[in-house]
């Protein structure tokens, strides 16, 4: 039996934010006060979290787990300390793990990714076309374009 569970990850201070992102673009569904909050999940939430879902998988009978990051933007530089430790407590588990980001900072997490071979299946990164058009539709808050950035991003994985 496959058993998915999808956690949303997004923190960075005090409580769960599962909606912060570092970019502005226009066709957003989420609203700007929301991307741009600066929230945090503490380790007694990561905590509490993991014991839910060892309850939820022990009641169900999974016998294979997926984590999946999205957001937001989950693989934000502010998130890296407590995706680190949510990852390992999933990998520790024997959990696979996915993510879905925008690419722009992803590259800090390389090394993490590096310590775990086989477990990260797939990192999606969002692109919305050639570069004239990813720029108008995938925006940094100082309304610069993030085509080359993620292309270099993923230059460097490659
Ligand atoms: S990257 Fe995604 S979550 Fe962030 S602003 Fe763009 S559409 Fe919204």
């Amino acid at each position: 039996m496959f058993y998915s569970l999808f956690l949303m990850a997004k923190v960075s201070e005090s409580k769960i934010d599962t909606f912060t992102c570092n970019l502005r673009c226009p066709n957003c569904y989420e609203g700007l006060d929301i991307r741009s909050s600066k929230t945090a999940m503490t380790k007694e939430q990561i905590h509490q979290m993991f014991s839910s879902m060892d309850q939820l998988i022990q009641e169900r009978g999974a016998t294979s787990v997926h984590l999946q990051y999205f957001g937001g933007e989950p693989f934000l530089r502010s998130n890296k300390a407590i995706v680190e430790d949510i990852t390992l407590q999933a990998v520790e588990r024997g959990w696979t793990i996915s993510g879905i980001t925008n690419g722009t900072q992803i590259d800090q997490y390389f090394d993490l990714f590096s310590r775990i071979p086989g477990k990260v299946d797939q990192i999606q990164i969002t692109m919305d076309g050639p570069e004239e058009i990813h720029n108008q539709l995938r925006i940094r808050a100082d309304g610069g374009g993030t085509y080359l950035q993620i292309c270099r991003n993923v230059t460097i994985r490659a």
